[in-house]
């Protein structure tokens, strides 16, 4: 083993590769790191914590509006959009310092370097042209937005890393996508006073969640503003002699904006990576395959997180790290339990979600059972807001075992966090019956559902 520069090598210092080389150097092994780009990765860096950040200052709109119904007089508001990036700035190169501090105490050695692989054990630091070599290597080297090469005048679109940081805020945009990206984007633009257009192939935004929770959320998404084309693709984009772009879609209509957005998907790292040379395998996507416990078609090398197209969320990154731990280091092979695993989308409204869709429970099942409530949240009485909340839970009638949870409305991620825990420890639904209810929220709607809203008996709505 000595042999190696290092016993742990690890390609990519974002969510995934973060974790695993801290972790991995307080196990008392030697361990390096190369990022090509900034550490912490796209959900540091371009992703999760900026997206939030933007969430949160598209909010304030709804929130000054409101306020008139409880009695507030607001004054005259104005949105500072350079004020915005620079706070966002600030705050994500706060927090790359704690990720390459975490590391540093660790005792892990960084590259700020891109590294391509030259062997199943050796990697060259393109910085400064020179190789080290590891024992182990891990690949965690994320995904990018899809280009979309194929679209005439691609290269005039943005994608959501250039949206973060665009010199100034525009004033009409066109954002093709149906994904959550796509609509937690439109959703900031569209509160930052951006005249917003969805262009979606699918019928309804985002195609694998509930059924619920993508009418409920399309529906309010034009309610706000924003106009979604639907059954639609861009066949073009060109640049007008005025200087704003045009995007041709398949209906014949020439949208004009000021950008461009794609998020028509991600793409993973691999490209150039060298995997030949080193005997890793990909997919038809060039995604890494792994085995269950995240180990590639090379036995010494591992990869997990965005770049191996399972499961793309950071907290899936980060426990395939875990495992990774634990399988090489610690002697107990653990596969990852991507089972269960709750999300949210930070569109306005909000969507949690945590299970299985009533679509694929009625896939799954024999016989289930919806239980569905559609209300005005309390603070819409007095706001005005006409917006709607949707929370659905979905019961095995067999076993009486909750398989699914979903909400749209006010803090629906923080509310499938919670239940996340119940449903993976296998709760029925006589468990949330006799689960007494938190008094006046809407949470509580969830244990006091008593009644089925209707059955789902072989494929059949009953
Ligand atoms: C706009 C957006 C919003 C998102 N929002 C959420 C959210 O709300 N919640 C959530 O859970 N997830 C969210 N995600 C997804 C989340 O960011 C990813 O799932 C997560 O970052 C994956 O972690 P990773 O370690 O696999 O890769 P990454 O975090 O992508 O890290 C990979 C790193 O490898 C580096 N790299 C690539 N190639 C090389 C090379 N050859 N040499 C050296 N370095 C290299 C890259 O620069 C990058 O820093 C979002 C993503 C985007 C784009």
């Amino acid at each position: 083993m000595t042999a190696y520069d290092y016993d742990l090598l690890v390609i990519g210092g974002g969510s995934g590769g973060v974790r695993a080389a801290r972790v991995s150097a307080t196990l008392g092994k030697r361990v390096a790191i190369a990022e090509e780009s900034r550490f912490g990765g796209t959900c540091v860096i371009r992703g999760c914590v900026p997206k939030k950040l933007y969430v949160y200052a598209g909010e304030f709109a709804e929130h000054f509006h409101d306020a008139a119904g409880f009695g507030w007089t607001v004054g005259e508001t104005s949105f500072d959009w350079p004020s915005l990036v620079a706070a966002k700035d600030k705050e994500i190169t706060r927090l790359e310092g704690l990720y390459r501090k975490g590391l540093e105490n660790a005792g892990v050695a960084l590259f700020s370097s891109r590294a391509e692989l030259v062997d199943a054990h050796t990697v060259r630091l393109l910085a400064d042209n020179r190789t080290v070599t590891a024992d182990t290597i891990l690949i965690a080297t994320g995904g990018r937005s899809n280009p979309h090469s194929a679209l005439p005048g691609h290269e005039l679109c943005i994608s959501s890393t250039e949206a973060f940081d665009l010199p100034e805020l525009p004033r009409a945009i066109v954002i093709e996508g149906g994904g959550y990206i796509a609509v937690e984007f439109a959703g900031v633009f569209n509160a930052l006073g951006v005249k917003t257009t969805l262009v979606y192939r699918g019928r309804e935004v985002l195609s694998r969640f509930d059924g619920d929770m993508r009418s409920g959320l399309h529906k309010a998404l034009e309610a706000r503003g924003i106009r979604i084309l639907t059954e639609t693709v861009l066949e073009g984009v060109r640049r007008g002699a005025d200087g704003r772009l045009h995007a041709i879609t398949s209906g014949g209509e020439a949208l004009d904006a000021d950008q461009v957005m794609l998020a028509v998907g991600r793409v993973p790292n691999t490209d150039g990576l060298g995997l030949d040379r080193a005997g890793v395998a990909t997919d038809a996507l060039g995604a890494i395959t792994v085995d269950a416990f995240s180990r590639t078609s090379q036995p010494n090398i591992y990869a997990i997180g965005d770049v191996t197209n399972r499961i793309q969320l950071t907290p899936v990154a980060i426990h395939e790290a875990m495992c990774f731990v634990d399988t090489v280091w610690r002697g107990k092979p653990t596969a990852p339990d991507h089972e269960m695993i709750a999300t949210a989308v930070f569109s306005r409204p909000e969507i949690g979600t945590v299970g299985l869709t009533e679509e694929a429970a009625a896939r799954a099942y024999r016989d289930i059972e919806v239980y569905r409530a559609e209300f005005r949240p309390m603070k819409a009485t007095l706001s005005g807001s006409a917006e709607r909340m949707i929370m659905k839970l979905i019961v095995d009638a067999g076993t009486r075992k909750v398989i699914g949870a979903h909400i749209l409305g006010p803090d629906a991620g923080e509310m499938a966090q919670l239940l996340a825990i119940p449903l993976k420890m296998g709760a029925t639904k006589d468990d949330f019956d006799r689960t007494m209810a938190v008094h006046p929220t809407a949470a509580e709607e969830l244990v006091t559902m008593y009644q089925p809203s209707y059955r789902v008996r072989n494929g059949q709505r009953v």
